[in-house]
């Protein structure tokens, strides 16, 4: 049988991460974050969180050889097998290729589905600026979604910080490389019709209750 593959895309801050998780426990499927992936890898100090730490740090794309890499490693996992939700891949057209090419083979039949949360450039430095996050992969937002402890993690206690790429001159040009490469990856999922838009400016729950609806009626 195939699998289910949901995507997620947005600007930095769009709450994709927020709405992966949410989906992923909904439907009992894991999350694939190539973000979370990258920042295990740093934070752990291997070879490949050597090379790709510049390119966190600077808010750029890293490179597809080690995108792949930590995916091939991601993939050697077998809770995959029914599905899996991705928060951050594909972000170039060169990904995309690599993600048809996967699409072709060892996800041959899979049912795909794009959601993109759109949301204004001011709300996301406006959150950014605000987010808070902790290793074991949990984020915050000091105003929208704050921990119950003032700077601790509600999870495992551990003490929250801000991103080195959350800081704003780091945002802008995050930013600015998201909307150089999302263009032709949501024109690619729109003319497959799998492509699901939601405004990201609403609250939480009304996303996520946005997400399903849509999902229901592509699966009709
Ligand atoms: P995110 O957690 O999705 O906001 O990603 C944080 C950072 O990880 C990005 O600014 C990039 O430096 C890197 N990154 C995440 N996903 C990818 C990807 N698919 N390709 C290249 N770099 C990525």
């Amino acid at each position: 049988m195939g699998k289910n593959i949901y995507l997620f895309f947005g600007p930095p801050g769009s709450g994709k991460g927020t709405q992966s998780d949410i989906l992923g426990k909904k439907l009992k499927l894991p999350v694939v974050s190539t973000g979370e992936l990258l920042r295990h890898e740093q934070e752990t100090k291997t070879k490949i969180g050597l090379i790709a730490s510049n390119y966190l740090t600077n808010g750029k794309l890293v490179p597809n050889k080690i995108i792949q890499k930590i995916l091939d490693k991601r993939f050697k996992k077998s809770d995959t097998k029914k599905g899996f939700v991705f928060d951050g891949f594909p972000r170039s057209e060169e990904q995309l290729d690599l993600l048809r090419a996967r699409l072709h083979k060892s996800e041959k039949g899979s049912k795909v589905i794009a959601i993109y949360i759109k949301v204004g450039d001011q709300e996301v430095k406006t959150r950014i600026i605000g987010r808070r996050v902790c290793d074991c992969g949990a984020a915050y937002h000091l105003k929208y979604n704050p921990p119950k402890k003032a700077g601790k993690c509600d999870l495992c206690g551990k003490k929250l910080v801000q991103r080195e790429d959350d800081k704003p001159k780091i945002i802008s040009c995050r930013l600015k490389h998201f909307y150089k490469t999302i263009k032709p990856i949501l024109h690619y999922f729109n003319q497959s019709h799998i492509l699901i838009e939601v405004n990201g400016e609403k609250s939480i729950k009304s996303i996520e209750k946005e997400i399903i609806k849509n999902i229901n009626k592509l699966n009709k």
